[in-house]
């Protein structure tokens, strides 16, 4: 299996940045000549795992979010996000469909739920206070137009 491309970069967790890391994915899977409904399916499991640092794991704070992505040439795709926020005590639970520590915020507790479904593989790693990692992996086909 041979690395394509791959980028990595790094950004505030503000919630401006939400809709930039769907526009970062976008740009770079599109080079792979993707389907839309691929496109669609990555940029909202993206924009979920984003979102997550933004609202929980810097809630009341600023940090980085780390987002990278690797392409090769089996069609598959891996992207990560990564922050150094407060952590996840417990991930089977807030892995499951509308387990949420936020509800009054309205969220739903839907964004892990989502990232699985829109991808092949979600991974989550995670230490309390030290930070969290989502690995997304999608096979999006071998379509290289480099
Ligand atoms: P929704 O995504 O539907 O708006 P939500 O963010 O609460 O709601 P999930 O994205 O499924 O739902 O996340 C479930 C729970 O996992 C969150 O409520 C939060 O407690 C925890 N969590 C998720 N991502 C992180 C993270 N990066 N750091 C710390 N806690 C997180
Ligand atoms: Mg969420």
């Amino acid at each position: 299996m041979k690395l394509l491309n791959e980028f990595n970069i790094k950004f505030l967790s503000k919630s401006e940045n939400e809709s930039f890391s769907r526009i970062v994915i976008t740009a770079f899977v599109s080079q792979f000549s993707p389907t839309v409904e691929d496109i669609a399916d990555i940029k909202t499991a993206v924009s979920e795992a984003v979102t997550n640092c933004v609202v929980h794991a810097y809630k009341n704070s600023t940090g980085y979010i780390q987002l990278s992505a690797k392409y090769y040439d089996n069609g598959k795709l891996r992207i990560i996000v990564k922050d150094k926020g407060c952590g996840i005590p417990d991930i089977e639970k807030a892995r499951k469909p509308l387990y949420t520590t936020d509800a009054e915020n309205e969220r739903s507790g839907m964004g892990f739920p989502i990232m699985e479904s829109f991808t092949d593989k979600l991974r989550i790693i995670s230490q309390l206070n030290k930070g969290t990692t989502v690995v997304m992996e999608k096979n999006i086909g071998c379509k290289p137009s480099i």
